[in-house]
């Protein structure tokens, strides 16, 4: 009732001030948006549905069928005419309801990033499944032999000879050089199509489209770094003191092949406690349909409508699926019993629950994430609690003792493991602002220097090769891996904000949410619903009482 009233002040006080319900220009948007909705609605959807058929039976028809669809959206997202209308509007100033706001927001920076010319997109097309296909095909080679990168793996993580690990690790590496010359060339491609639009660089652009600002990053990746430099030191210093034992070298001997994966991206195996033996007897689904009802988000229809296990020609790793923005909501999967599905499944339920839970009364354009990493942050949550001694506890009916003991392993492992990716994340963003800033440099050396200042992991002696191009993010998911951080970030602040204001609790000691109903009304109403309602900041404002911060993925992982 109060909502109603104060919607109809608020409409009279708008009447009042411009003389009629629209401004010439606001009608013209809700026109625009009309018909553009009436167009990508039902093409999203066969989109989306193409690629869920593709996923799961893996046939070429299916690929071919999305390959088309998706065509067809960009071209509605290129069309020069219609983008010139957007950024008139946007540039007028006329536009002042909010809801109309967000989606002339949300439409324009999809129709900027899209205005390239038929001929340069040809070429990045090309240039862009030049570096894949070499990529795809490349094999490294250990002594003259072709070697897969799960045989490096098993080596890296369990050979004890020097010689050998060096060996696999630089085989590891080699397709850098194999592609990096396309891989420059891809990236002065990109950066001649955000020249084009009047951005610096490509990276500036994509930062810019999805709504963020490079000086925005700059200060929480600084903060961060300041934050974590002292714990991760002591961390690894601990940890150097542990691998140089196990291959009997002395700690100042220590090589980037000594660390158990090609990029220092995970936390070595020797934190590490079995925890699959705790799920083997038990039912990962049926654990994650019980905690998600407890918490007051029931995922019971969108398990329903899932496609859980393992079969041939289906997408072996995980997703949540959004068909239709009407509530046809799915995860794939490829469940074990084991906790690495165990985390899996509680993550791409959280993605599946943001997307359920968007209020449909808002505009379909409005009705998606505040961000690609606020969803991620809602996976990220859910998805950590698989090595949570308390959840565990509670779910899987442990014994005190048991508590007890996944405590002491998993918080050492889950401290190293957040501050590692932190540090991780910090090298990736900082090289791909340069790398676009300037493809010309010395990237090889810039890599090591980023990774000397943040993993401080030694340059191996010799000439430097470009190994960092062996990470394929660089190719497929340009300017993206800062988002992983920043849903780190978030899914801390979020739990903090839960433990202080939501539950009341001192401290977040033996939390597990377990039966909480109030998490989940807490995330529906602030999060969820809104969907892309509010810039994302201010949709974490908004839920936590302050913008995004680090502060709490530090109280919560840096001890
Ligand atoms: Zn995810």
């Amino acid at each position: 009732m109060k909502k109603n009233i104060a919607l109809v002040t608020l409409f009279t006080l708008f009447l009042f001030l411009s003389g009629c319900g629209h401004t010439a220009n606001e009608t013209q948007l809700k026109q625009f948006i009309e018909m553009h909705v009436e167009k990508v609605d039902p093409l999203t959807t066969q989109a989306n549905l193409a690629y869920w058929d593709a996923s799961t039976t893996g046939k070429s028809e299916d690929y071919d069928k999305l390959k088309q669809l998706q065509l067809k959206i960009r071209q509605i997202y290129s069309d020069p005419q219609e983008y010139a209308v957007l950024k008139d509007m946007k540039e007028s100033g006329q536009i002042r309801d909010a809801r109309l706001t967000r989606q002339l927001d949300k439409l324009y920076y999809a129709y900027l990033k899209n205005q390239i010319e038929p001929e340069l997109l040809e070429k990045l097309n090309n240039s862009d499944n030049r570096v894949q296909e070499k990529y795809n095909t490349f094999r490294g080679t250990i002594e003259g032999k072709k070697v897969t990168m799960s045989d490096i793996y098993t080596i890296l993580t369990t050979e004890k000879d020097s010689r050998k690990r060096e060996l696999a690790w630089r085989a590891s590496k080699q397709v850098g050089d194999a592609i990096v010359n396309d891989l420059i060339e891809l990236v002065k491609l990109r950066n001649q199509a955000a020249q084009k639009v009047g951005f610096d660089n490509y990276h500036t652009l994509s930062i810019v489209t999805s709504e963020q600002s490079v000086e925005e990053l700059d200060r929480i990746f600084d903060e961060l770094y300041a934050l974590t430099t002292e714990s991760f030191a002591i961390l690894k210093k601990e940890l150097d003191q542990i691998l140089a034992e196990s291959y009997s070298i002395a700690p100042g001997d220590l090589m980037p092949w000594h660390y158990h994966d090609p990029f220092f991206q995970r936390t070595p195996m020797v934190y590490d406690l079995d925890l699959d033996i705790y799920y083997k007897d038990r039912d990962v689904k049926e654990l994650a349909e019980k905690y998600y009802a407890g918490v007051g988000l029931p995922v019971d229809d969108i398990l329903a409508r899932s496609d859980l296990y393992d079969r041939e020609g289906k997408y072996p790793h995980a997703f949540s699926f959004e068909a239709d923005r009407h509530g046809d909501v799915r995860v794939l999967c490829n469940l074990q019993n084991t906790e690495r599905w165990m985390e899996t499944v509680l993550h791409e339920l959280g993605h599946a629950v943001y997307s359920k839970y968007h209020d449909r009364k808002e505009p379909w354009l409005l009705r998606e994430p505040a961000h690609s990493f606020t969803t991620e942050a809602v996976a990220m949550f859910f998805g950590r609690l698989s090595r949570n001694a308390a959840w565990m506890q509670q779910m899987l009916d442990l014994s005190d003792e048991q508590r007890m003991k996944i405590e002491k392993v998993s918080e050492k492992y889950l401290q190293f493991q957040q501050v590692l990716v932190a540090r991780w994340i910090m090298v990736m963003y900082n090289f791909e602002k340069q790398l676009y800033a300037n493809p010309d440099q010395d990237l090889n050396t810039l890599w090591w220097d980023l990774v000397e200042k943040y993993q401080f992991v030694k340059r191996p002696p010799g000439p430097v090769d470009a190994g960092w191009a062996s990470k394929l993010h660089f190719t497929i998911a340009p300017c993206y891996y800062h988002n992983y951080l920043l849903g780190e970030l978030l899914a801390s602040q979020l739990h903090s904000h839960i433990v202080h204001e939501v539950l009341m609790l001192e401290s977040d000691e033996g939390v597990s949410y377990v039966g909480r109903k109030k998490v989940g009304n807490f995330l529906r109403e602030k999060v969820l619903a809104p969907g892309a309602l509010y810039h994302w900041n201010e949709m974490i404002t908004r839920a936590t009482g302050e913008p995004l911060t680090p502060k709490y993925f530090v109280k919560q992982f840096v001890k």
